[in-house]
């Protein structure tokens, strides 16, 4: 046995030799360590090969997973999306949307599937099993969790080999298909949001995994994909990302391979009669990008307006938040009656109103949305399962920007709020909410307003401001409101926690209101309500003489105006037309109609003055 003096000099002698080469390890592991905790590392890539049967009803398909684990809690399961069995009888979905979407009812006969067949790795048949984490539905089959066969550490990748069969539904919420026309959005076995701790303030590293439901749209981590497509040789097929191989015919098939990097999922559409267009766009703030057409023929007529609202979207939003980064931008109009998968996003493609529309103005209008979805469902990639304002509400509020700035077209954003039955708050999972209705008219309707009021209070040039550098800052990056808020604070120099407590994180609208009129002779008592803010807002005050004057109220100061007057009032109109305030949801206690016995006592008075001047009192 060598002493230890010997010992510790061959150990130094040895760490002597190791350190350098210990160091270079550790220089290259920290930065990949941060990006991953950052929550922009790209760990998860796709090879998927899929075919569309002949009768356009099926898609059979196996893809190869590598998923990495970015984060510091080892992961020994991992949990998949199997979205098209939201069209499985008993499902959240199908239960919760009463199987109606936008006027379209799906029957029996139209209901879809995606069946598991295997899923394999490191040489053996995993075992996996449905969850039901948001309602214990066990009907429900939209979320799988797969036993890992080893435990992954930081910076581990497992391979894993799924096979999978989808049954088409028929088109009815975002996929499926409509005679030869297919629409394949969510259609492949697709892992779930990993979050590292520190993204969207997450404490600790862990799968967010919910089912799919019939109010909640998509969250997913940035991945790389290949996907190789076979469809009958009858069928065109537009696709996320960039064609890299074919189409070439082999047999009665014709294959196309496309590649997509940094992108959070992955769309294609296919049918036997699209018609191609495409055209090229770049400005001083925006690079090449090939817009492609995938129209149907009714629509061949509308290219220019098509073509249009594209380069109208593109060239604001590279000049206003940061150039779009991606080479391709695919546009599909679904055939006339596959309403469902008309105005949808996915990375990189967008499908617009489906052929029996013919307005060019609502064409226009669901182009310019789903392309400005690009920026905030694309690329900066809220969770649209939680904070869904996050994308529809920034989606609308610019699309009314750029509806405006390109297009002339004004909505009457005042009156809008009147259809905001039931204000809820946006930072919920969207399942929650009350209706629909309720989820829309919150993360879409409420959500953009709120944006339009804080322009309204900063002005656009700080509004934009604040836009650019949330959106730089958090490109590929997952943010959440508190995220978005602390950009509004930096920019604008001041708190708006009061504002989030209220408006966002509470269900605040801006209900003013005419509570009672209180008159006595030629003195009246105006009594108002509503939010304590520091704004003026206008009184307009109408007399019997037929006259009218225009009053200022600052609602911080008082809840009271006291008015002297020397003809009788008739009526009040608290923020007339046009209106000032955006989120005032109630406009029936914004006028107030003085009654005729309000005015007896004014009468009396000037009967009695009268009497007192005829008779000499
Ligand atoms: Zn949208």
């Amino acid at each position: 046995m060598a002493s230890w003096g010997v010992i510790s000099m061959e150990l130094k002698r040895f760490w002597q030799k190791q350190i350098p080469v210990l160091l270079l390890l550790l220089l290259l592991l920290l930065p990949m360590g941060s990006a991953l905790a950052a929550g922009h590392h790209n760990f998860v890539d796709y090879d998927i090969k899929v075919t569309l049967s002949d009768d356009c009803n099926y898609l059979r398909g196996t893809e190869r997973i590598l998923w990495t684990n970015p984060g510091q809690t080892p992961v020994s399961e991992i949990y998949l999306h199997l979205y098209p069995n939201a069209f499985r009888e008993g499902s959240s979905f199908l239960n919760e949307s009463k199987r109606l979407r936008r006027g379209v009812h799906l029957s029996a006969s139209g209901y879809g599937y995606m069946e598991l067949s295997q899923v394999r790795a490191e040489g053996r048949i995993l075992g996996w099993e449905f969850v039901q984490p948001d309602d214990g539905n066990e009907q429900d089959k939209t979320l799988v969790r797969v036993s890992l066969p080893r435990e992954l550490a930081l910076g581990e990748t497992i391979a894993m080999d799924v096979e999978f069969v989808v049954k088409l539904p028929s088109v009815f919420a975002r996929m499926g298909r409509h005679g030869s026309f297919v629409m394949a959005g969510q259609w492949f076995p697709k892992v779930a949001a990993y979050e590292t701790a520190g993204v969207r303030g997450r404490p600790k590293d862990g799968w967010n995994v919910h089912q799919y439901h019939a109010n909640t749209e998509f969250y997913a981590n940035f991945a790389s994909y290949r996907v190789t497509i076979n469809v009958p040789r009858t069928h065109t097929v537009a696709a996320t990302g960039e064609l890299v191989e074919g189409p070439r015919v082999i047999g009665h098939e014709r294959q196309y391979v496309f590649q997509a990097q940094k992108v959070h999922d992955f769309a294609w559409a296919a049918d036997n009669n699209f018609r191609e267009r495409q055209s090229l766009f770049s400005s001083a703030t925006q690079p090449e990008v090939l817009i492609q057409l995938y129209l149907q023929p009714e629509h061949e007529y509308l290219v220019s307006h098509y073509v249009q609202a594209a380069r109208a979207t593109l060239q604001r939003l590279s000049q206003w938040l940061a150039p779009y980064p991606y080479s391709t931008l695919t546009i599909v109009c679904p055939r006339a009656g596959a309403t469902g998968a008309g105005g949808m996003e996915y990375p990189t493609l967008v499908t617009g109103w489906d052929a029996a529309a013919h307005d060019p103005g609502i064409i226009c209008r669901v182009l310019v949305h789903e392309i400005i979805h690009q920026y905030f469902y694309g690329l900066v990639a809220t969770n649209e399962v939680g904070e869904a304002w996050l994308d529809e509400g920034f989606t609308s509020y610019l699309e009314d920007k750029i509806m405006a700035d390109a297009f002339n077209q004004q909505l009457s954003t005042a009156t809008e709020a009147t259809s905001i039955l039931a204000p809820e708050p946006l930072v919920q999972e969207g399942w929650k909410y009350s209706s629909n209705h309720a989820y829309q008219a919150n993360a879409y309707l409420r959500g953009k307003l709120i944006l339009h009021e804080i322009e309204r209070l900063i002005g656009w040039e700080q509004m934009q401001t604040a836009l650019q550098t949330y959106c730089n800052r958090y490109l590929y990056g997952h943010p959440c409101t508190a995220d978005w808020q602390q950009v509004l604070a930096e920019v604008t120099g001041k708190s708006w926690s009061a504002f989030f407590d209220y408006y966002v994180y509470g269900a605040g609208m801006q209900d003013y209101g005419i509570d009672d009129v209180v008159t006595s002779g030629l003195h009246t008592i105006l009594k108002l309500s509503g939010p304590r803010e520091e704004r003026e807002l206008v009184l307009r005050l109408h007399y019997a003489d037929g006259t009218s004057k225009e009053l200022s109220w600052n609602p911080a100061t008082s809840d009271e105006v006291a008015l002297q007057h020397h003809v009788p009032l008739v009526s009040v109109e608290l923020d007339p037309m046009p209106y000032q305030v955006l989120l005032d949801n109630n406009r029936s206690n914004n006028r107030y109609q003085v009654s005729m016995s309000n005015w007896l006592p004014l009468w009396l008075t000037q009967l009695l003055q009268l009497f007192m001047g005829l008779f000499g009192w």
